[in-house]
Order: structure tokens, then sequence, then C-alpha cells
């Protein structure tokens, strides 16, 4: 019987298994920032313990670095202890680490891939869940929490039972404006926030091996938004193709005999999966979110259903859609399209690659920013950063009104300066809707970069597709 992609990475790196117990399974690299590792590494500490394979750790601050004057002390106290403690514990166990300082730093599902920490056929954990996002190599990569950051600092390795897999096939062309993030946007809306839940995804059809390996990483960092372990996508020529020639890619006879090893990685015919959804990619229009749940999204020119239409039929599950709609102050039946909004962001780890500033910068090319959008643009690391001015994106972006912010997590969750006002309307490029993610009482509405930078420019919501 053939195997799943990913029970073969799986059965790879399982040093022992434990009779109907948890296998002790070897992680390859664990990435570290500096929200979730100072009780880790304090804990190590108390029990005079060493990191096991410091050069197997990947280090960077993200979640409280400013976006703006990176050069100055950061000013809010608990954010400035926490990125200075992460220097301190990278110091004292021999890590490295991509500070504020470096050219490399920025957020951690960003600078791993661009860095070619992240390769096919890897298992990978970092105590943050979009961890998710390096399954787009072919990989096995997962969030954890902080008592398991410890265990993979002490040992490599991590207790874990071998989850459900689930496929999802989405074949067929993209319509016009129709991104990556729209797919998985798509996805979710069909499979609710919770249909994931117990399963390992693997991505397979046409509509995903067309995208960008960016593109597949903004379909992966949002495979747990399904509930979903983690998601992830068999390697391919696009895939070696980002992979080489990056800092840590292999070179030379190492990077023939990866390749051939990575050219392995794929589902067998015969694979059978626990779970299997197949979608048609022409079905799929530009995405926007309306509720406080990433399931909660509809297609740009759709109403907002009602909570009968998503078919909630308990008195719990009617309930938490109407607490969403007094929460987004929106009504069954309103459409999206022209609904006036204040803030615009388009960063994350979900999108903040440079081919979502080309997006951006293809909509905004020759255009005005709406004076009611506040936008903020912030790349996901200092690559990217020098990229868009490189490429030359800077001065059309910065043309039409807008400013380039310096990398960070931004306004992707309220633990930073860059924070939504209550009850402001926010069109973000980020992950997560949830109440408060963007600071207290912001109102977010998740979509793809394309169809933020359109809603900046009209100053409401609009179709990326009517400004193509
Ligand atoms: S950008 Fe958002 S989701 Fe991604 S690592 Fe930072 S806080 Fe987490």
């Amino acid at each position: 019987m053939g195997k799943t992609l990913f029970d073969k990475i799986y059965d790879k790196h399982i040093v022992s298994s434990i009779p109907d117990g948890p296998d002790v399974f070897y992680i390859d690299v664990q990435y570290i920032h500096e929200v979730t590792s100072p009780q880790a590494f304090e804990g190590l500490r108390q029990r005079g313990i060493k990191v096991a394979r410091p050069k197997q750790v990947c280090a960077t601050a993200d979640h409280n670095v400013p976006t703006e004057n990176q050069h100055l002390p950061i000013q809010n106290d608990l954010s400035r202890h926490q990125v200075s403690t992460l220097v301190q514990n990278c110091e004292e166990f021999g890590i490295d680490l991509y500070g504020l300082e470096h050219p490399f730093q920025g957020i951690v599902h960003v600078v791993g891939p661009e860095l070619g920490v992240t390769k096919p056929g890897m298992t990978m954990v970092c105590g943050d869940s979009h961890t998710s996002t390096h399954g787009a190599f072919g990989a096995i990569a997962f969030g954890v929490g902080t008592s398991e950051v410890e265990m993979v600092l002490a040992t490599q390795c991590l207790m874990q039972h071998r989850p459900k897999r689930m496929r999802i096939t989405v074949e067929g062309d993209l319509q016009k404006g129709v991104t990556a993030k729209d797919i998985v946007l798509y996805v979710i809306s069909k499979t609710t926030a919770a249909g994931g839940t117990g399963y390992f995804v693997e991505f397979a059809g046409s509509a995903f091996s067309s995208l960008t390996m960016e593109g597949r990483m903004t379909v992966c960092n949002m495979s747990i938004e399904m509930g979903a372990r983690g998601g992830l996508i068999a390697p391919d020529e696009t895939t070696f193709e980002y992979v080489k020639g990056r800092e840590f890619a292999p070179k030379g006879a190492d990077w023939d005999k990866a390749v051939s090893e990575w050219k392995e990685l794929y589902t067998d015919e015969d694979a059978t999966f626990d779970k299997e959804f197949n979608f048609d990619a022409s079905d799929i229009e530009p995405m926007i979110t309306y509720g406080t749940n990433p399931g909660m999204g509809i297609g740009i020119t759709q109403k907002i259903p009602s909570a009968a239409d998503i078919g909630a039929t308990t008195v719990k599950e009617i309930e938490s859609f109407d607490k969403a709609m007094e929460y987004m102050d929106f009504k069954p039946g309103q459409a999206m399209l022209g609904k006036q909004i204040d803030y615009v962001f388009v960063g994350s780890c979900t999108n903040a690659r440079i081919e979502d500033f080309r997006e951006v910068a293809e909509i905004v090319k020759g255009k005005q920013k709406a004076d009611n959008v506040t936008a903020w643009l912030v790349p996901g690391s200092k690559q990217v950063e020098k990229q868009i001015f490189d490429e030359g994106l800077a001065e059309i972006i910065e043309a039409a009104g807008f400013k380039i912010r310096q990398p960070g997590c931004s306004a992707c969750l309220a633990m930073n300066d860059d924070k939504v006002p209550t009850g402001a309307y926010c069109v973000s490029t980020s992950n997560r809707n949830f109440e408060g993610r963007q600071g207290p009482g912001a109102r977010t509405m998740l979509a793809s970069p394309s169809t933020a930078a359109a809603t900046a420019i009209v100053g409401k919501i609009a179709n990326p597709a009517d400004l193509i």
C-alpha cells in the first residue's frame, strides 16, 4: 500500500515508538522568537541543561519589534524586555540570532524559508501556530507549546501522536484577481474553521502546484485556520528553484544529492487519506471575511449570509454567529463591496513576501490612496524590504501615497505599537480576524494583498479584478 507524503516524512523521523503511546519524533529545525522562548530557556537554566543542537535552532525577533525607528531603543518596556531577553538567551546558549540590527531579521516564518533553512522533507517546530507555513516546501512543520519548545531545545525530539491525514484538491484555472490567499480563504469557508481538527492536510491539484513558493506559503500558513495541525504541498521544480543558492541551501554535490531525495517526496497514487475534499478553482472569486473567525468568508461580490445560510442550527452556533455580527456591526444580507473602511494592513507571515508587494504595486501604480484610509505596509523581513526598494516597487507604492514600514509582525496582533483602534474596520492580509486580534475592539476583515491594495485606493472594500 502506498504512502502519503506526510507519512513518508513522518516515518523517517521516528526515533522510537511507545506501544499505544506517542512516538519520539526527531525535529530537524526549531525556530524561536522572543514571545514563547523565555520560559523554555529558563526551564533549561533551572535544570542545568544545555541546548542539544544549537546549530539546529534559528532565532529572530519579530512579534514585539516596532515597525518604525528600529535604530532607536524599543519604547515599550515589555517589548524591550522580551527582545533583550531573547538576545541574552541566544548568547548564553550559543544560538544564531537574526535580531533587530541583523540584515536577515524579520518574521520567523518569512526568514526561515528565505534563508534556505527550511527545506523539503524536514520536520520543523516553533512556539508559534503559523509554523505550518514551512509545509509549503513539502515539510512537516507545526506549532508547539512552551514546554515543548523546552523539550526540543533539550533533546531535539518531541513526543508526538501521528495525526489523521486529509487531502484538499483544487483543480482548474483561477479567475482574474484571485490569488493564493483567496484560494485558502475559500477552502476554509467551505471546511469551516474547525473542519481540519485532528488532521494534517496535504494541498494538491493544479491550483496549488501552479502557485509560486510565496503563494504556497500563504496557503500552508493558513492551514491551521481550519483547525488542522498543519499543511503541506509536495515539492517540485518550483520548490527546488526557490531553495537553490540560498544562504543555508546545500551546495555542489550535496545539492544534487538533496534534490534526488526531495524528488521522492510525493503521495503515492495508491495512498489513502482519512478525509478528502475536492474544489473547482473557477468557483473562487476574491475573498473577504465578514465575521470573527477565518471560516466566515465570502466572495467579495456576495452578501453576508445568515446563520441559517451557513448551516448554524444549534443554539450555541446561532449565538456565536449573532455575537460575531454584533462585534463587526454587520447584518446578514449586507454587501461587503463598497463598505467604507479605516485601515489597511499588508503584512504578517501570511502575506509580507516580495510577491505580495509586487501585487500591491501592480494595483496602486499611477493611483492615489484614499484619504480616509490609514495604510500599514510592512515587509516580512529586512531582505524583503531591501528587495522592495531594489525592484523599484517602493517608488511606485510611495508615489501612490503609501509608506513602507520596517519588518515585524506589526498589526497582525496587538503586541507592538501598530494597533487598530476600537471600532475601526481594517482590511488585513494577516491570518486571524478574532475579536481584538488587531487591537481591543478592532474589526478585521481578512483578504489578499490585491484586495487590500484596491480597498486602500477606493477607500471602500473593492474588487481587485476591477482595478487590474
Ligand atoms: S505575523 Fe502574526 S501570525 Fe505570523 S508569526 Fe507574527 S504574530 Fe504570528
